[in-house]
């Protein structure tokens, strides 16, 4: 297929560096702690007096710039590292999907180091066609560097590279918004969940209307989401519970947008923590999205969807009377 003329200037741009962006910290004891507290990683291989490191998976997270979208430290750039998808979405490109985020890295972090980073347009594919729509893929490299007195030092890189398209079916015109969706809801069905060795005692389970939790035969642990081996006692042997279905909701979301067919809108979604202890995230039934509360007592049913291709695992809230909070 020929090039489109206008891909001539935005081709341009491929190997064009985008400015320092600088970390707003040096690299702090502080910040190490709080990642590895969110993220579940013990902080005290990192942060002994006299010898922290940052895990290197925190390499991205010393130059972000907060809450405030593109508030970034004094002597940043302001030229925008996406200005080719920039130029796409002004070709009628309007959607966007993440495809690839590669992190490598190059040495340890020490305390009191101070990062920035530089953006480079990579590269640009030819013309592709996927499931969905027509577009292009581009690749960004994004290099992070350590100011150091004898020469900065690059520590490491993150490539990032996103599909830009124009989507295969573009949305509808407003005024036919409901009743395309009505459609599109009508003939679309759930997603079928990804089945393996080690989860589908689960789905089995949901289809004979049992909620079941995976144990470790060595040490009793339950875990869930299900896996190959236990992270306490390293046993591949294990065998399964059955929940009660009795739990409560640990956190949640209500999804507003985009509205995805078949699902209705607004679609709140809970992290239910079960008795047992395990905690698993389920669609949230027989309740207003603007009603869930945290601590909110729920019981699991099983819905079949789609003629009985997919049965899952729903949550509904219990009444008060018998709610573990009320
Ligand atoms: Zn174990």
């Amino acid at each position: 297929m020929a090039e489109h003329e206008w891909m001539n200037d935005i081709r341009a741009l491929v190997g064009k560096e985008y400015g320092r962006v600088y970390a707003w910290d040096k690299v702090n004891a502080p910040m190490i702690r709080q990642w590895c507290e969110v993220m579940g990683v013990d902080a005290a291989r990192y942060t002994a007096e006299g010898a922290v490191t940052a895990p290197p998976a925190m390499l991205q997270v010393w130059c972000m710039e907060g809450l405030t979208a593109n508030n970034y430290p004094p002597g940043s750039t302001t030229d925008n590292p996406y200005e080719a998808l920039k130029l796409m979405e002004a070709q009628g490109l309007a959607s966007v999907v993440a495809v690839n985020s590669e992190l490598s890295f190059g040495r340890d972090l020490r305390e009191g180091e101070r990062l920035y980073y530089t953006t480079r347009l990579d590269s640009i594919s030819a013309e592709k066609t996927t499931a969905l729509g027509t577009g292009y893929f581009v690749t960004l490299v994004m290099t992070f560097c350590s100011e150091q007195p004898q020469g900065d030092e690059e520590v490491g890189q993150l490539l990032f590279r996103v599909f830009k398209f124009r989507a295969a079916n573009p949305a509808q015109p407003a005024d036919d918004k409901a009743s395309a969706a009505a459609r599109a809801s009508a003939a679309a069905k759930r997603p079928q969940p990804g089945i393996s060795d080690d989860t589908r005692f689960f789905w089995e389970g949901a289809r004979a209307g049992r909620l079941l939790i995976q144990r470790c035969k060595g040490c009793g642990l339950l875990r869930h989401p299900p896996g190959p081996v236990c992270s306490q006692c390293h046993s591949f042997e294990w065998d399964t519970v059955q929940a009660s279905g009795r739990g409560t909701v640990y956190s949640f979301v209500v999804m507003h947008y985009p509205e995805v067919a078949p699902f209705d809108h607004p679609n709140p979604i809970a992290l239910i923590a079960l008795e047992e202890g395990t905690r698993l995230v389920s669609q949230l039934v027989g309740v207003q999205p603007g009603q869930v509360r945290i601590g909110q007592a729920v019981q699991v049913e099983f819905n079949s969807f789609d003629d009985g291709e997919l049965v899952l695992p729903q949550f509904r809230p219990v009444a008060a009377a018998e709610g573990v909070n009320a």
